[in-house]
């Protein structure tokens, strides 16, 4: 990991490499921001860098034996809570403190990362508190949370928060373009859709996204019988998938409908086809159509036949 590859985050990088300089990252902070922007990222790279045994200027070396390990997540000194979207436990934070207790076992700094930290419930807050109050030297407690205000304000008043924001959208495009080897379609796709997050355009570039939302299109948006392009389609997950990418769609033929450019539609690789539709739709149906998808997402929580209701909203597209 190192503090570089961190794209867009630099307030908080200069922030981190700052303290690092003047010694004084240790204590607890808060690194905040959405999900997919490189908190944990620059947790790991503060991790590395505060045992790095190179002698490097604000990098960590990321060779080194120290490093090698804490990219592994196998250094002694580093300790991870992450108990995904579980409430974190008193005996999770207890486990912290009576390791917080001793001196860092081969390097210069223990460091805990607490993953989801808003999950932590009143007991485990104070338990934390007790060691955010007087956190032993050599120490660093990094919380990270997409949901900073679900934090008690106990514990944000005794950290320092480091902010993380998503990437306007033109950047984005350029780090896919530039650092990833996105294709210019695929880019300006994941930049739209991912809102900002490069871990999360990343994440959704790894799954084929582009495949699958010129799939819809085709079989669906785009098919005159949209029932049969999607019959396969009968888990929740896949569904709710296939629904927020024709949400996208339909927002794009409102768009266009409206007098929007290319440039502005999330399906710009698709623009000819989608004004088609936009011309054949009325504003009313469109509308229609996209508060049958909230709802229809509405009801895949509970049992609902999926095949019919995405029949019904594939008949919506092509009723005169
Ligand atoms: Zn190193």
């Amino acid at each position: 990991m190192f503090f570089k590859d961190l794209k867009g985050q630099d307030q908080a990088v200069s922030a981190l490499k700052n303290y690092i300089r003047q010694r004084h990252l240790s204590g607890g902070y808060i690194f905040s921001g959405p999900d997919g922007v490189g908190k944990k990222m620059a947790a790991l790279a503060c991790a590395q860098k505060l045992n790095c045994l190179e002698s490097s200027f604000d990098e960590p070396c990321g060779k080194c034996s120290s490093c090698l390990k804490i990219n592994n997540l196998a250094h002694p000194d580093l300790h991870i809570i992450n108990n995904g979207d579980d409430e974190i436990k008193i005996d999770d934070v207890r486990l912290l403190q009576r390791q917080i207790s001793f001196r860092p076992y081969e390097g210069a700094m223990q460091v805990f990362i607490i993953d989801n930290a808003h999950r932590l419930n009143s007991d485990s807050s104070n338990a934390l508190l007790k060691v955010l109050e007087e956190p032993p030297k050599h120490n660093l407690i990094i919380l990270i949370t997409s949901k900073p205000r679900l934090l008690f304000n106990t514990i944000s008043s005794r950290c320092k928060v480091i902010r993380f924001y998503v990437l306007p959208r033109q950047k984005l495009e350029l780090i896919l373009k530039n650092d990833y080897a996105c294709d210019a379609q695929t880019a300006h796709f994941l930049a739209f859709y991912a809102e900002g997050s490069l871990g999360e355009a990343l994440k959704l570039s790894a799954g084929q996204i582009m495949q699958k939302k010129n799939d819809l299109l085709d079989n669906f948006v785009f098919s005159s019988k949209p029932g049969q392009g999607f019959a396969r389609i009968s888990a929740k997950e896949d569904a709710r998938f296939y629904l927020n990418l024709f949400a996208a769609t339909m927002r794009d033929v409102y768009l266009v409908k409206a007098g929007l450019g290319a440039d502005q539609m999330i399906n710009a690789d698709r623009a000819p086809e989608i004004s088609k539709i936009a011309q054949r739709l009325t504003f009313n149906r469109i509308e229609g159509i996209c508060s049958g998808i909230s709802e229809s997402i509405g009801y895949l929580e509970s049992n609902i036949n999926i095949r019919l209701l995405l029949n019904n909203l594939g008949a919506q597209l092509w009723q005169t």
